[in-house]
């Protein structure tokens, strides 16, 4: 059991900051520390903007993506506005991944997680119904969900619930990453990479 060195308001932000992704309780006591040690020019403004999120954020109601405006700064683009293909992600961090890669003008549509049954995840827990209703507003719906058995089963599920819709369905290649090396791969993405083979151009 470890012991708590520090008084209880210390204590329960270390505790909190713990829980965050990628921090444990060792990165949590560093960046507590470093935060009460540049109290003014970081953890006043760090509580100002959480205080200011926590306020602002809301959820998309078109896309269902994180913002502080609704719709949100992408449903709302102009050039964006007006663009034919949609791109299904499960998370909206993988938006905002896709995003970052400057991948031109698209829309985008957050499923908000995957079907498992195992988790009782249904398609009801999801944002499909909306993602069927506006489908029928563009060219191309790419789904863009992880390479995992629950995110090819929704996307199964998708292209089905799709199919009565004139539209063309595509999903993201499977295979050899940017600057991979052929030894270091599973066998599972070799066999994905030679099936999805291209013309050498
Ligand atoms: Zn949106």
């Amino acid at each position: 059991m470890e012991q708590n060195i520090s008084g209880s308001e210390i204590e329960q932000l270390i505790q909190l900051l713990s829980r965050l992704p990628g921090l444990g309780p060792r990165s949590a006591r560093r960046a507590v520390l470093h935060l009460i040690k540049k109290k003014q020019s970081l953890m006043q403004p760090l509580s100002s903007a959480l205080e200011r999120a926590l306020e602002k954020v809301t959820i998309c109601p078109i896309c269902n993506n994180i913002d502080s405006c609704s719709p949100c700064s992408i449903c709302n683009n102009e050039r964006k506005k007006i663009s034919k293909v949609l791109i299904v992600v499960e998370d909206v961090g993988d938006l905002w991944a896709l995003e970052r890669a400057g991948i031109g003008h698209v829309l985008y549509h957050v499923l908000g997680g995957v079907l498992s049954p195992l988790d009782g995840i249904g398609p009801d827990d999801l944002f499909i119904d909306n993602l069927i209703n506006r489908a029928a507003d563009f060219d191309e719906i790419v789904l863009a969900v992880n390479a995992t058995i629950e995110g090819q089963t929704t996307a199964h599920y998708i292209a089905d619930k799709l199919s009565d819709i004139d539209i063309k369905i595509t999903r993201l290649a499977h295979g050899v990453p940017v600057g991979g090396e052929l030894d270091y791969l599973d066998e599972g993405t070799l066999t994905q990479a030679l099936k999805a083979r291209s013309n050498f151009d």
